[in-house]
């Protein structure tokens, strides 16, 4: 490991000037992810700019009734949490889902949308791979692929985002707030993400430097009865090979209002828009459900050896809305 220099931050102004001070810096949360990539050399920063004492560690009620969650609450806080588990149920269990209690209590909310892929060849650092040094290939196309992306890849990068978390945030019309040194700035999770195409070493639309200041919710009636599923390889401390964040409204057999995301499936947590569009006002029974997720599904264009994702991803779809609705009725 190379040698680093470390300063922590006492207030969100002091931290983007101290991170806009080194083009080499980068902020640290919990270092569940970035102090792995430090050892491996994948990540080298020069400088870490500890962001955890910061004051943004409360979840709060916002005035229109959403919720408001700082960036460096911690995954154990926010699953934790009286209001989150009531009124975003798949949001607790998306981060219940994920890593182990240990890591929950260190990892940051920041932090966790801003980890990094999993994929083999992009922590391996003797191995190319464009995300890690753009134009180098990307070995994962005609190699280990197995869970990698069936939506919106590119031939430049086939990497699944690894996040629980945001897949549930994805699926309640998060927004994202940051600081710059020219100011605040707000994301919509929809557009925080940026697709992969020929540009897999950029990830987001964070302007440069920007530090990660908090989460908005909107209120959602519907998030109170939803549920989040993970697939994995084993019963747990194992990341998603696919998962869904779902939230069912049915009035009179008819869906009336519908949340779905996946996860584990595209380089960035993935809206189920065409599945909504086809769920919304429609009978709520097992042929709609089957027809909502064949129609996301159309779009998918599995490697090799990531065909299993498409039924995999089906077979959730039908099964967590058809729970929801099961339990709706109760
Ligand atoms: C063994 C293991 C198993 C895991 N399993 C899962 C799993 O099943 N599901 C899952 O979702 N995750 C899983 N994780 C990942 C874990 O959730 C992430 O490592 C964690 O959420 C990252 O948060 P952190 O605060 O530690 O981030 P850090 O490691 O500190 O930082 C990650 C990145 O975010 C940046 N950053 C941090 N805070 C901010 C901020 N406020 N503003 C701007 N940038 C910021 C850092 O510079 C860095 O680039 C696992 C991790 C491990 C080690
Ligand atoms: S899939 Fe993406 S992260 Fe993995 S080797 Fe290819 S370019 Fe790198």
């Amino acid at each position: 490991m190379r040698e680093f220099g470390y300063q922590r931050a006492s207030d969100v102004a002091g931290a983007v000037a101290l991170l806009g001070a080194d083009p080499d810096a980068r902020f640290l949360g919990g270092g569940t992810n970035l102090v792995d990539l430090m050892k491996t050399g994948v990540e080298r920063p020069a400088r870490l700019v500890d962001v955890r004492e910061l004051p943004l560690d409360r979840v709060e009620m916002t005035a229109v009734g959403g919720l408001r969650i700082g960036a460096t609450v911690t995954n154990g806080d926010l699953a934790a949490h009286p209001e989150v588990r009531r009124r975003y149920p798949a949001l607790a269990q998306a981060v219940l889902a994920g890593a182990s209690g240990q890591l929950r209590n260190m990892a940051t909310v920041g932090g966790n949308l801003l980890q990094r892929t999993r994929c083999g060849y992009f922590t391996d650092v003797t191995k190319p791979c464009n995300k890690r040094v753009p134009g180098s290939g990307c070995p994962a196309v005609a190699g280990e692929h197995h869970n990698h992306a069936i939506l919106g890849a590119s031939d430049h990068c086939v990497a699944v985002h690894p996040s629980d978390m945001a897949v549930a945030l994805t699926a309640f019309d998060a927004v994202v707030h940051f600081e710059t040194a020219n100011g605040p700035g707000e994301l919509p999770l929809a557009e925080f993400y940026l697709p992969v195409a020929d540009t897999p070493h950029r990830e987001t639309a964070l302007p440069p430097g920007a530090l990660v200041t908090g989460i908005t919710l909107p209120p959602a009636p519907t998030a109170a009865n939803s549920r989040y599923r993970k697939v994995r390889e084993r019963a747990s401390y194992a990341f998603a090979i696919g998962s869904v964040a779902a939230a069912l409204d049915i009035r009179d057999g008819v869906v009336r209002d519908v949340r779905l995301a996946l996860g584990a499936v595209a380089s960035r947590p993935w809206r189920a828009v065409e599945a909504e569009r086809v769920l919304t006002g429609a009978p709520a029974d097992a042929e709609t459900y089957a027809a909502a997720a064949d129609a996301e599904l159309t779009a998918a264009r599995p490697l090799p050896h990531n065909g299993y994702k498409v039924t995999l991803m089906r077979n959730l779809m039908v099964a967590v809305l058809t729970e929801l609705a099961e339990e709706a009725a109760r």
